[in-house]
């Protein structure tokens, strides 16, 4: 079974070891409806997209293999017809465990090239310390497209949109033009965390702040946002996570620039301000957050 990134992170973050076997027999699925022929399932890991209607259910991840028959219930439940497409945001396991069980049933996988590329192999992470293995052929996408592809369905269109070099270099942001939500994936993190950025799978900040201006394009005024993790999210909170981004990556260049050390640039606290709107016991803790910038500024020659 391929390890849940976001679980291995916390026990490496030193978060209680409990989480990382995690009893998916105690998880509840729950669903909120977000527009018209939209909703979102929570339960562990990755928030799932759906799109409902005549033409078909479509999934935007699928959280974890154990609660596949879960997550079909729920869906059930708010369509009878079968889960035609699945699109995956990202490769991380907690956002594609179910993938082998859905394409095994019949559902058609779709995602960017990466992701296909980064599913068909065993991943092994130093920095992280895990290992995923490569899925098997079912669970791996059947279409996949460089920079953008859409669907014409459910009275709707999904317009999938590739943002390069993000929270890894396969993430998708997914955006129903006619019910103005937006699925962000784990490009965007809200409330329960400081944003994950997997810089061994190609992430970076700068790629993470374009994604949410990229975001912040298509989503209009009184939109929804759906994060990766954390509740769905008005395009005003989108906004605020966008500039806190910002805000962040410019007070650690800065301490880059004054010849500051990591554990300097870290002590100074730049995230202070927002102790109070981001949990500071997420996966990622506001140190790791912090780190990870400094780390990822300093590996790239910037202006
Ligand atoms: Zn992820």
């Amino acid at each position: 079974m391929r390890a849940s990134l976001l679980a291995v992170t916390a026990v490496l973050l030193a978060a209680p070891a409990a989480s990382q076997q995690q009893d998916y027999s105690k998880v509840e699925i729950k669903v909120e409806q977000v527009a018209p022929g939209v909703a979102v399932l929570f339960g562990a890991g990755g928030n799932i997209g759906v799109s409902y209607g005549p033409d078909g259910n479509v999934l935007i991840d699928d959280q974890f293999a154990p609660l596949v028959p879960k997550i079909i219930a729920a869906v059930k439940g708010i369509d009878p017809d079968p889960v035609s497409f699945l699109i995956n945001t990202h490769w991380h396991g907690d956002h594609t465990g179910g993938n082998e069980a859905l394409g095994s049933a019949g559902t058609v996988i779709v995602a960017q090239d990466n992701v296909r590329k980064r599913l068909a192999v065993d991943t092994v992470s130093k920095r992280y310390g895990y290992t995923a293995k490569a899925l098997g052929k079912a669970g791996l996408p059947v279409i996949t497209f460089t920079r953008e592809i859409s669907f014409h369905l459910n009275g709707d269109t999904l317009q999938v949109v590739h943002v390069p070099r993000a929270h890894t270099d396969g993430d998708s942001l997914i955006y129903w033009t006619g019910a103005n939500v937006l699925h962000m994936g784990d490009t965007f993190f809200h409330k329960e965390t400081y944003p994950f950025i997997d810089r061994d799978s190609g992430g970076s900040i700068d790629g993470m702040i374009a994604a949410a201006k990229r975001g912040l394009a298509l989503v209009k005024p009184g939109g929804r946002a759906i994060p990766g993790h954390g509740p769905v999210a008005t395009r005003a909170e989108l906004q605020a996570y966008h500039d806190m981004l910002v805000d962040v990556r410019g007070k650690v260049a800065a301490g880059i620039r004054a010849g500051r050390s990591r554990a300097q640039v870290i002590a100074s606290k730049p995230t202070a301000v927002y102790a109070s709107t981001i949990a500071s016991d997420g996966f990622i803790k506001p140190d790791n957050f912090v780190g990870g910038i400094y780390d990822d500024l300093k590996a790239v020659p910037r202006r």
